[in-house]
Formats: C-alpha cells, sequence, structure tokens
C-alpha cells in the first residue's frame, strides 16, 4: 500500500484511522515522536533538541528535517506521516526531500469535518473516572443512559476537553485557515484527496484503504 501524508482539522480521527494504518505494518512518523526518540538517544542532536526545548522554544524546520531524512533512509514499509507539514514552507522542503529520495509511492489524505461535528466530538467526550469506559453526550447511541453516571459501574463521568467552545472554535479555524495554502499545493501536484471524515471511523477508514491500494 502506499504512504500517506493526513491533513486533519482537530478531532477529525486521525489518531484511530492512523492506529488502523499502522496495524497494518505502516510506519508511524510524528515529529513529537521523533524529537523525544532523539532527546532519550543523548545523539549530539538530541542534547540540542533537548537544550531549545527547555528554554521553551520551537525546534527549527532543519532540525525537523534531518530527523524526518533518517526516518525515510531507513524505511521497511510505507509510512504515516503525522503533524507534518504544518507549514506551506515545510510542504515544499518536504516535496524536495521526497524528490531526492525519490519517494513518490504516497498520497495526501484531507479528512474533512464541519466545525459543527468537530466540535460535537471533541467537546462532548466523557469518561468513567474508574473503569475509563468512553461516552459522548451528543450522540445518541453514545450517551449514557443516565446524565454523567456509567452504564457499567455506576461511577461519574468527567469531562476529558481542554476546551472550551470558543478555544476549540479559535484551534479548528486556526487549522483550516493554515492548511488552506498546503491543501491547494497538493491539490496542484494531483496528490490530494478529500474525505468526508463525518461518517464514523470504519467507513472513512475504508475509504483511506481504497485510496492507499496500490
Ligand atoms: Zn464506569
Amino acid at each position: 500500500m502506499k504512504s500517506v501524508i493526513f491533513i486533519a482539522p482537530p478531532a477529525a480521527g486521525k489518531g484511530t484511522i492512523s492506529q488502523k494504518l499502522i496495524d497494518l505494518g505502516y510506519m508511524h512518523i510524528s515529529t513529537g515522536d521523533m524529537l523525544r526518540e532523539e532527546i532519550s538517544k543523548k545523539s549530539k542532536l538530541g542534547l540540542e533538541i533537548e537544550d531549545i526545548m527547555a528554554k521553551g522554544n520551537l525546534v527549527s524546520d532543519e532540525i525537523v528535517f534531518e530527523l524526518i531524512k533518517n526516518k525515510l533512509n531507513n524505511l521497511k514499509s510505507s509510512f504515516i506521516l503525522d503533524g507534518f507539514p504544518r507549514t506551506i514552507n515545510q510542504a515544499q522542503m518536504l516535496d524536495k526531500l521526497l524528490n531526492e529520495l525519490k519517494i513518490d509511492n504516497y498520497e495526501v489524505i484531507y479528512l474533512d469535518i464541519n466545525l459543527e461535528e468537530a466540535m460535537h466530538r471533541a467537546l462532548g467526550r466523557l469518561s468513567c473516572e474508574k473503569c475509563g469506559a468512553g461516552y459522548n453526550k451528543y450522540y445518541d447511541q453514545m450517551k449514557p443512559k443516565v446524565d454523567n453516571i456509567c452504564d457499567k459501574c455506576g461511577s461519574n463521568l468527567i469531562g476529558r476537553s481542554d476546551d472550551n467552545e470558543e478555544s476549540f472554535k479559535v484551534r479548528f479555524e486556526t487549522f483550516v485557515k493554515n492548511n488552506a495554502p498546503i491543501k491547494e499545493f497538493y491539490e496542484s501536484k494531483n496528490k490530494l484527496h478529500m474525505i468526508d471524515a463525518t461518517k464514523g471511523s470504519e467507513k472513512t477508514t475504508e475509504e483511506v484503504k481504497e485510496i492507499l491500494n496500490d
């Protein structure tokens, strides 16, 4: 199967779909994980990254690229690129790198979701403080039978979001705005696939797999 770059707004379900691809043998390339991994190796680059992050600064594109390049140079399977590119500059740098490495067997998938649906998914999430069972107060099939009480063990349910409506809206709209040029970039290269991510994770995963099938 082909490799994939996901462009996914908050609460579009990228985590769930990625996990299903990882189960199929995909290599997960996440910038956050790579930075943590390098730090734990205590390499020269790792110590440099640790120092930058300890000062509260952002790790530069050059360093992130160094790490991505290492991963792509040692590919043993198809990959999922997660959380990257975030800017048009990064998209162009990545394009150059993939060309250099002669990697063309990939697609870019945009998990399309509207603000209202994303907000319900993100802000409606509840979980049981005792057994961890998950619920969502906005969806009939995911609601607890009694408000705020776990169906399974009768304990209290707690909200799981750090956001309120306003902060979620800002985060979501910022994402869409920042990603518009990235979307256009991949569209012009005939790599972009828009998928309706509101039809449930099973259906969405099936559509992703269809696109990635060679
Ligand atoms: Zn419970």
